[in-house]
C-alpha cells in the first residue's frame, strides 16, 4: 500500500461546535476513521499533529517549522497532506513551496468550509481527493479543494461561505477531480531535495488607495528591510506631487535605503507592466521591482525568502524576477 502523510495543523476542518472548540488529535483522528473510511483504503496514512490552530494564528516561525518536518519526513512517504485553515492557506501553500525544492513527492494542503464532523461536510471530498493528488498528481505544492488541484503559490481564497473557496486568476489548474481524476504534469524536477526554510521577516504589505497619507509608509522605512506595493491596475500608484499625496518620496527613500520595493497589482487577474503608463514608468526608474502577475501573498512571501539568503537590492530584484516555484509567468523575451 502507498504511504501518506497527513500532517493536520488546524482549521475548521478539524473543529467541532463553534470555534474555539477543535477536534482534540486523538478524537480527530477518530473523526477521520469514522467519517472517511475510504482514505484508509487508499493509502497507509500516518497521521501527524502539527498543531491545532485557527490559520489566522499561522507564522512565518511555524512555516520554517512546517518546512523541516516535511523535509524530514517525506522522503518516507509516497506524498503528503497537510490539513490547514482555509484564510492564510495561500500564504502558507507559497511559502512552502519556496522552502522545499525539488520535492521528490506531492505536497498537497487542503480544508474545509464546514468541520469534517458536520452533515454536510465539504471536509470528506476535500480529503480524499487531496490523498488523491498526493498520490498521483505532480511534485509540487498544491491546494486541493472542491474537486480542483491547484498550484499553491498561484492561489487566492475567493469566497467565505462556499464551497469552491480557491481558484488560481493567473494560471490553469493542475488537476481536475470530477468523474475521473486528471492531473497536468506540473514542475520539471529541479535538482535534489533541499531546504530553505529562513525567511527575513521584517517586510509590510501596502495596499494603495485613493486618499493614503504617503507619509505613514514613509515612517516605516526604517523597520523594513522590503516592502510589496499593492499598486492600481497595471501597476500606477499616484505621483502628482501638486495633489500632496504623490508615492514618489517613498520610493526614493526606499531606494535610498536600498530597500527592495516590489510592485503587484490589486486587479484579480493579469500582472503589472510598470511600461505602460507614466506613474509605472516613474516607478520604475527609482529602481521598484515589477512583480508581474504574482498574487500579493505569493510576492510577499517570496520576498521574505529571498531576502533571507540574498543581498542587495540588485540581487533581490533578480531573484524575484525569476520563477522558484512557478508563482510567476516570466515576460516574454524581447525579439
Ligand atoms: N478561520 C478558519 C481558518 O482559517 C477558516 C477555515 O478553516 O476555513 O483556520
Amino acid at each position: 500500500m502507498p504511504r501518506i502523510l497527513l500532517l493536520h495543523t488546524g482549521g475548521t476542518l478539524g473543529m467541532a461546535g463553534g470555534y474555539p472548540s477543535a477536534l482534540r488529535p486523538a478524537a480527530f483522528f477518530k473523526t477521520l476513521k469514522a467519517r472517511v473510511p475510504e482514505l484508509f483504503a487508499l493509502a497507509d496514512i500516518e497521521l501527524e499533529l502539527f498543531s491545532n490552530i485557527d490559520s489566522c494564528e499561522m507564522q512565518p516561525e511555524l512555516w520554517s517549522r512546517m518546512a523541516a518536518h516535511l523535509h524530514r519526513r517525506l522522503p518516507r512517504f509516497d506524498g503528503a497532506v497537510v490539513t490547514h485553515g482555509t484564510d492564510t492557506l495561500s500564504y502558507t501553500a507559497s511559502a512552502l513551496s519556496f522552502m522545499l525544492q525539488g520535492l521528490p513527492h506531492p505536497v498537497v494542503l487542503t480544508g474545509s468550509q464546514r468541520p469534517l464532523g458536520e452533515i454536510r461536510t465539504d471536509a470528506r471530498l476535500n480529503l480524499i481527493d487531496a490523498v488523491t493528488a498526493a498520490l498521483r498528481g505532480p511534485r509540487e505544492v498544491c491546494i486541493c479543494f472542491d474537486s480542483h488541484l491547484y498550484r499553491g503559490n498561484r492561489t487566492m481564497k475567493v469566497k467565505v461561505a462556499e464551497y469552491d473557496a480557491f481558484e488560481s486568476p493567473n494560471f490553469p489548474v493542475l488537476g481536475t477531480l470530477g468523474v475521473d481524476a486528471t492531473f497536468a504534469p506540473g514542475l520539471k524536477a529541479r535538482g535534489r531535495f533541499r531546504l530553505r526554510e529562513k525567511l527575513e521577516h521584517r517586510v509590510f504589505l501596502l495596499k494603495v488607495f485613493p486618499g493614503l497619507d504617503p507619509t505613514l509608509p514613509l515612517q516605516l522605512l526604517p523597520h523594513l528591510k522590503g516592502l510589496v506595493v499593492e499598486a492600481y491596475g497595471a501597476g500606477n500608484v499616484p505621483v502628482d506631487a501638486s495633489l500632496g499625496r504623490s508615492l514618489r518620496p517613498l520610493f526614493a527613500e526606499a531606494q535610498r535605503r536600498d530597500i527592495p520595493v516590489v510592485v503587484v497589482s490589486q486587479a484579480y487577474r493579469n500582472g503589472v507592466d510598470l511600461t505602460l503608463y507614466e506613474s509605472g514608468a516613474e516607478a520604475l526608474g527609482r529602481g521598484v521591482i515589477p512583480g508581474g502577475d504574482m498574487t500579493a501573498s505569493a510576492a510577499l512571501v517570496k520576498l521574505m525568502h529571498t531576502l533571507a539568503y540574498t543581498r542587495g537590492r540588485e540581487q533581490v530584484a533578480r531573484a524575484m524576477f525569476r520563477p522558484l516555484a512557478g508563482e510567476l509567468t516570466p515576460p516574454p523575451r524581447a525579439g
